[in-house]
């Protein structure tokens, strides 16, 4: 008779390592950015996800001026912009644009490509405030990188909130799926964007599928996992794709993103605002960059 597989069932995935963000810069003069993670260096570890800014929190004083990032293209891949405080505008040359506050998410797809600016909202920055948001770039297939554009404005009250288990905070999930509820994003491969607000101290385990890559990325306090590793502020965490739940020991009042996602297993070559398969794909970009084929803003 056959052993019993010890393995069958759950298995927590393991945390590969912990990475800080090296300092900060500015995206225009609206965006103090910390980059969590990027394709540069992590490349097939994070695949789908290529890049995470996490922008302030920091207090702006009120201003008539325009802050933020004018006119630039993007080829290749999705941005997805989360706000937690502030306000942030965004128009494109598809046509789309929109405002979103805080709660609220951005979903753009660029593809083919496109042309937009993304300010602070105008309301918001002549009564100053603090700016709190996060920009997760998503991966396209080979297949859908030369797709139309799309755009997505999904508003706070769109998304499903659920407790987690054992009084340890809330989850929004965003896209994907958890305990049979749909998030509204759709994506084109399967993603699992869920916003966590961690207030207990119990110890709790949440289902993330086997073979996904697995980011836990914490913006605020301080996540305990496998017993004895800490994911701090502002620092993210890599789990393996084997695995099919990541646990938690605790957690004290942390705000984080559980991202996760089926790999695409296809070369990255990427410069600036396009990322693509190859080279020449590169060269297409700034070439119908520069002779406005991705459009203009009117
Ligand atoms: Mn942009």
């Amino acid at each position: 008779m056959a052993q019993p597989n010890m393995t069958a069932g759950k298995s927590t995935k393991k945390l590969l390592r912990t990475q800080r963000s090296e300092g900060s810069h500015w995206v225009g003069d609206g965006f103090p950015v910390r980059s969590l993670f990027a394709y540069s260096n992590l490349g097939p570890m994070i695949s789908p996800f290529l890049l995470l800014d996490y922008a302030g929190p920091l207090e702006f004083p009120p201003t008539r001026k325009r802050l933020g990032v004018g006119e630039h293209p993007h080829r290749g891949f999705e941005t997805v912009t989360i706000v937690y405080s502030g306000e942030v505008e965004h128009r494109d040359s598809s046509g789309s644009g929109g405002r979103i506050g805080p709660g609220d998410v951005q979903w753009m797809t660029a593809a083919s490509g496109l042309v937009h600016e993304e300010f602070h909202g105008r309301d918001f920055a002549e009564r100053g405030g603090v700016l709190e948001m996060v920009q997760l770039w998503v991966n396209l297939p080979a297949k859908e990188k030369m797709s139309p554009p799309r755009y997505q404005g999904i508003l706070n009250n769109q998304i499903p909130a659920l407790s987690l288990p054992g009084d340890n905070g809330s989850v929004r999930i965003i896209a994907g799926e958890y305990d049979g509820v749909k998030g509204p994003a759709r994506t084109f491969t399967p993603i699992n964007v869920w916003d966590l607000h961690l207030t207990g101290e119990q110890p709790f385990c949440l289902p993330v599928p086997e073979g996904y890559n697995t980011i836990l990325a914490v913006l605020k306090g301080s996540v305990h996992v496998n017993g004895s590793d800490v994911i701090g502020t502002a620092e993210v965490g890599l789990f393996e794709r084997s695995g099919d739940r990541i646990c938690i020991d605790s957690a004290q009042d942390a705000t984080a993103l559980l991202l996760s996602g089926e790999p695409i297993d296809e070369p990255i070559v990427g410069s600036g605002p396009f990322v693509m398969n190859n080279a020449d794909e590169i060269r297409q970009a700034i070439s119908d960059y520069q002779s406005g084929r991705m459009g203009r803003l009117s």
